[in-house]
């Protein structure tokens, strides 16, 4: 019988976890061992579309044998990116997930459930190097890039485990508001987004799929240029370049002119709008011209402006989350405006729920245990 290996053969790109091969870099590598298309469907389908953590899911594809041993011997790409994931479920409804990477780090998702569709908000990097003053990851800098595999199977593990509301595990909103800045690692999420809208595994719709940048404009332009393009979601959190670059640092590189011009270039779709992320806190962005302000720059083009009270958390010292009134005042502000407004509250409050706040107590739990692994959440 012939011999085949895992070894990389021609230009293929070889990784060595399943989850990151496109399905057209997976039809090629099957090809170059010697098996039909029709075999890297069935892998590429099964992966995404099943449990691909389930130890006998190769078992049931109707695969040549030979392949099928390729796939189970010892040196195959393994099926998952992550050594084990905790899960930690709030009051409300959502869990948030703590995955843990076979080089030690750390990353968070989390599932929200919604009355229509569930969203599952992803982590694009561990870390950040945007260093945005109200956030946890930003306090923790810049580690890793994720790959698109890291990235899918956090998306691939909370879809098994939260069909919607109708019993589908096909149907759902992904939303890059995790831990990293996404076009920071741009080629990495834009192949997530063609591995989740691939016809051969889950077939969402990019428009699923919001990614939520700090305001990289040349990537923004970048991602301008691409035809299949998730919806766009920048952050704004102040209203003057001196506020902004503040809490903000890469408003100092990009400020807020050449930030909102680039938006008005943005190409949008039909009935598309841009979503502006607004973090209210209390005593910093929340003054009555701060919310003209933030008008006025959402009247430049179709766009839609989502409040988010600031999440406390204890690397943030002093930025508090703004009185209830003071928030209804600015959101019916816009509203009587005419502006599309919503208010957004953070999820899973009562788990460390602010992005990157998990893995920081996590980290410091660790440091102090002198390197014991706690283990607070519930392994799944
Ligand atoms: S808010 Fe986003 S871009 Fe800013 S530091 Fe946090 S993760 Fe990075």
């Amino acid at each position: 019988m012939e011999t085949f290996t895992w070894e990389q053969i021609d230009e293929t790109s070889y990784y060595d976890c399943l989850l990151d091969y496109s399905h057209a870099e997976l039809t090629r590598l099957v090809a170059e061992r010697g098996f039909k298309s029709i075999h890297a469907d069935r892998l590429f389908a099964a992966l995404h579309r099943g449990d691909h953590d389930d130890p006998t899911l190769f078992d049931r594809l109707q695969l040549p044998k030979p392949m099928l041993a390729l796939l189970n011997s010892d040196d195959a790409p393994k099926r998952s990116p992550f050594q084990r994931i905790e899960a930690f479920p709030s009051n409300d409804g959502s869990v948030k997930y703590l995955y843990h990477l076979p080089n030690g780090a750390q990353i968070e998702s989390v599932f929200m459930p919604f009355k229509n569709r569930n969203t599952f908000c992803i982590s694009s990097q561990v870390g950040c190097a945007m260093g945005c003053t109200f956030c946890a990851t930003g306090a923790m800098g810049f580690r890793k890039h994720l790959s698109a595999g890291e990235i899918v199977g956090q998306v691939l593990h909370m879809r098994l485990r939260h069909p919607n509301p109708r019993g589908q595990t096909t149907r759902f909103n992904v939303v890059f508001m995790g831990m990293g800045e996404p076009l920071h690692n741009l080629n990495n999420v834009m192949k997530t987004v063609d591995l989740l809208t691939d016809p051969h595994g889950l077939v969402l719709s990019e428009r699923d799929i919001a990614v939520s940048t700090s305001g990289l404009v040349p990537k923004i332009e970048q991602m301008a240029s691409y035809k299949k393009r998730p919806h766009l979601m920048v952050s704004i959190a102040a209203t003057n370049d001196g506020n902004r670059s503040s809490i903000m640092p890469v408003n100092r590189a990009y400020n807020l002119e050449k930030l909102l011009a680039c938006l008005e270039r943005y190409p949008l779709r039909r009935r598309e709008r841009i979503m502006l992320s607004y973090v209210v806190i209390a005593g910093v962005n929340d003054r009555d011209e701060d919310i003209a302000a933030l008008l006025a720059m959402s009247q430049r083009f179709p766009s839609m402006i989502n409040l988010i009270p600031m999440n406390e958390h204890e690397l943030s010292p002093g930025m508090q989350e703004p009185e209830e009134k003071r928030l209804q005042r600015m959101y019916q502000t816009l509203l009587d405006a005419g502006a599309f407004a919503t208010i957004r509250r953070s999820r899973g409050r009562d788990v460390a729920g602010a992005c990157g706040q998990l893995t920081t107590q996590y980290e410091r739990k660790a440091a102090t245990q002198k390197g014991a692994t706690p283990s607070p959440g519930t392994p799944v």
